[in-house]
């Protein structure tokens, strides 16, 4: 029950990772009236709440690699909602992943495949919904610098290897789009390429998911990543030159099987947000470049 293309970004410090993470909220459609009342609830049990009325902003959360399970998940005495819930129809951002101990990123698999988080109490099991987009990120190496121009990576290989393992293949392979971004320098922040505001990337995104919730009338389902393999087979078709395409990336890439949904389904994307109708040959193409970190670490 996945609402959104979960993110993954690999870059050095400095690279504006979590600029983009903390910017993603505001190219999202607003909340609608039910999803303010249950991001409100969530927020009063949780006694976060400050101000009176409803919560319009989506959520963004940052929780720091020290947190504990509990927290993550939601529980203690109090019950209370974990950073999972109080993440509900927004972003959960877990910046630095592979310092995240394994026992507490284990506690996303559940709101991951069913949009809620169940807790366990002596006598009682609560649910609160969980259905966040998660953005995850990492360094290319312990020091940060690997394939850095400026600065020198002080990391050996049996280092490297060690960092990257601490992200499992089932982790990765959840998140749909893979990034890798390059460090920001002054000259390029001077540069004359006028930067997208959040405003208009946000009406492209809107018209996207009017597309989206027009195509999926009476499914249950809203945006492209929700689909089912079954419904991917159904509205992500594509020609022969697509499927030919995508067979050589899995032959000379080394994809996983269950990456196949997924290019689909992000393709999908890119195809509504260009306002076309059929998935294209550029559109997979595209798709298949936000795996490169399955082919690049984890064969
Ligand atoms: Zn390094």
């Amino acid at each position: 029950m996945r609402l959104y293309h979960n993110l993954f970004m690999l870059g050095p410090p400095g690279s504006g990772k979590t600029m983009i993470a903390r910017r993603i909220p505001t190219i999202l459609p607003d909340l609608s009236f039910e999803e303010s009342l249950e991001v409100t609830k969530i927020y009063s049990i949780s006694g976060e709440i400050n101000e009176t009325g409803l919560i319009k902003k989506r959520p963004f959360r940052s929780p720091h690699h020290t947190v504990s399970r509990a927290a993550l998940a939601g529980g203690g005495r109090a019950s209370k909602p974990g950073e999972v819930s109080l993440s509900h129809y927004g972003v959960l951002f877990l910046d630095e992943m592979p310092e995240f101990p394994k026992s507490v990123l284990e506690v996303l698999r559940q709101p991951m495949e069913d949009g809620m988080i169940s807790i366990a109490r002596a006598n009682n099991t609560y649910s609160y919904p969980a259905k966040f987009m998660l953005i995850g990120s990492m360094n290319p190496c312990p020091c940060g610098f690997l394939g850095d121009t400026k600065h020198e990576c002080s990391c050996n290989q049996g280092q490297i290897n060690k960092y990257l393992s601490k992200i499992s293949g089932p982790l990765l392979d959840r998140m749909d789009i893979h990034i890798e971004v390059s460090p920001v320098y002054y000259e390029d922040l001077n540069s004359k390429t006028k930067e997208e505001s959040s405003e208009k990337i946000k009406e492209r995104v809107l018209r996207a998911r009017k597309i989206q919730a027009d195509r999926y009338k009476g499914l249950n389902v809203y945006t492209n990543s929700q689909l089912s393999s079954g419904q991917v087979e159904k509205y992500c078709k594509i020609d022969s030159d697509s499927q030919t395409l995508l067979k050589l990336a899995f032959d000379n890439l080394g994809l996983s099987a269950r990456a196949y949904s997924k290019i689909l389904r992000v393709s999908r994307t890119i195809a509504d947000l260009e306002n076309c109708e059929n998935i294209k040959q550029s559109h997979i193409a595209e798709a298949i470049q936000y795996r490169s970190l399955d082919r690049k670490y984890w064969r």
